[in-house]
Order: C-alpha cells, then sequence, then structure tokens
C-alpha cells in the first residue's frame, strides 16, 4: 500500500516549500471567476472548491477543499462536510463521464508526516486510476509536457461538473 499513498509527497513539497508562506489554495480561490481557469479552480461553492492539482498523479487529478483555510479536519462545520462530500461525489461522477477511470483513490493527507504538500490548508484528492499506470507517473511529473493537457482536461471536466452539482442542488 505505501507506494500507492506516498506518490502525494512526490516533487510537491519541494516545490510549495518555494511559494514561501503563502497558501496557493486562498490563492485560487480569492480569484475573480474569470481567472478560475488559470488557476484550475473548476468550482467554487458555498463553503468549498474543487481544483485540479497542479502537480498530478495521474490526469484528472482533483482537489476539494474547504474555502476557508484551515489546518484541521475535526473543525470541519456540518455544512463544510456535506458540501465537501457531495463535491467529491460531483467530481467522481465527472470523472467517470469525460475520462473513464478504473478506479479512483480518494483520501486526505492531514500533516506533513503523512504526505501533505499543503498541510495549513486541508485538501481531499481525488485521483483516477487505470489498469497498469503505476509506470504514468515519471511522464506526467514533467509538468511542462502536461500543460497544454491540463486546460484542455479542464474544458473537458468543468461544464460536466457544473451539469452535476446543478443537478445536485435541484436535488
Ligand atoms: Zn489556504
Amino acid at each position: 500500500m505505501q507506494h500507492l499513498w506516498a506518490f502525494w509527497r512526490s516533487t510537491y513539497i519541494e516545490n510549495v516549500d518555494k511559494i514561501s508562506e503563502d497558501c496557493f489554495l486562498c490563492e485560487a480561490i480569492k480569484q475573480p471567476p474569470k481567472k478560475y481557469r488559470e488557476y484550475l479552480v473548476l468550482h467554487r461553492g458555498k463553503t468549498a472548491f474543487v481544483i485540479m492539482n497542479l502537480y498530478p498523479y495521474n490526469g484528472g487529478h482533483l482537489m476539494v477543499c474547504p474555502i476557508r483555510h484551515t489546518d484541521d479536519f475535526t473543525s470541519l462545520t456540518e455544512e463544510e462536510i456535506l458540501e465537501i462530500n457531495k463535491l467529491v461525489r460531483a467530481c467522481i461522477k465527472a470523472l467517470k463521464e469525460t475520462i473513464s477511470p478504473h478506479g479512483f483513490n480518494v483520501g486526505w493527507n492531514l500533516g506533513r508526516v503523512a504526505g501533505a504538500g499543503l498541510e495549513q490548508h486541508i485538501h481531499c484528492h481525488i485521483v483516477p486510476r487505470w489498469h497498469g499506470d503505476t509506470n504514468f507517473m515519471p511522464v506526467l511529473s514533467q509538468t511542462k509536457v502536461i500543460s497544454q493537457h491540463f486546460l484542455s482536461l479542464y474544458d473537458r471536466i468543468k461544464p460536466v461538473l457544473e451539469r452535476l452539482i446543478k443537478g445536485d442542488e435541484r436535488g
């Protein structure tokens, strides 16, 4: 199991250290909606949002986070817990519809020792998995190669995700 969970550390930690004290999740979600694409924000809800991971393990690696900057999972309110989980469900559905993964790793890395790249603002990872994708990571780690890939993936996932979330709101 170790190799499956350790990947979230990857080069992420070093990169985050270089971005000084700033929180890139807060930075992204404080942008006006017209900048969401540039910052890879897929959806902003009332208490939570969805963002694509800039250092993905796999194509379509998403994160769902509370809008509130917190490092404490136990501080999440009922409203936050509910919205986060509804967004996780919508993300899984949207990924199934768009890129047809064979499975998912979904989870929280709380604290640096547990592999959190950004421990001060908790986030839930949604990583699509395909049979035989373990050899895929070194290719995807070359961020330059995937920058274009990111935006086309963003453009595919976003409308599907928004439709699913609207469907959820209608009940
Ligand atoms: Zn933050």
